[in-house]
């Protein structure tokens, strides 16, 4: 099985559950099977929110557990480990809307060409631009061309450092 990095865990856990159980999760990635008590104990933590933490990332699937019958009290312990496999799926998937995201802000910003308003009045495509004469309609100051190619430059940039991040990945 593929190692769970920090990294990952870290980014998965920003996003989608909070990086309050970040703690939680470095504990079973470092031992395996830690029962809520021993969490409990480890992180000098009420178990209740133990318990809640676990149940947050329960629901994500990203932990799973083995119960052991404690044979002195009769009752079930439960163990718990995490599911680097989920954490991964996760990851690749929030990179994968970002990068769709991505291109579609990259695609319209390389159609469109912007006229402003030096005042901040209007922002116009080119054509209304040439219809209302290159000034503006509220206050009649000449429209500049927008140039928005740093904005792009950013955006490609942005782009290529996700797909390198998904090609690690592979
Ligand atoms: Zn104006």
């Amino acid at each position: 099985m593929r190692r769970l990095t920090k990294r990952v865990v870290k980014e998965v856990l920003k996003r989608r559950i909070g990086l309050e159980v970040l703690e939680l999760v470095e504990l079973l990635r470092k031992h395996k099977d830690l029962s809520e008590f021993k969490l409990s104990e480890m992180l000098n933590e009420d178990i209740n929110s133990v318990r809640n933490k676990l149940y947050r990332l329960q629901q994500f699937n990203l932990i799973g557990f083995t119960k052991k019958k404690d044979e002195a009290r009769g009752w079930y312990v439960y163990f718990w480990h995490l599911k680097p496999e989920m954490f991964y799926h996760l990851y690749r998937k929030m990179l994968d809307d970002e990068l769709k995201k991505l291109n579609s802000e990259i695609e319209q910003n390389s159609s469109v060409e912007l006229y402003t308003c030096p005042n901040r009045c209007v922002a116009v495509t080119s054509e209304d631009a040439l219809l209302c004469d290159y000034t503006c309609p509220e206050c009649g100051s000449l429209l500049r061309h927008t140039d928005n190619s740093k904005l792009l430059n950013s955006l490609v940039k942005k782009r290529d450092r996700i797909i390198k991040t998904m090609d690690k990945l592979e």
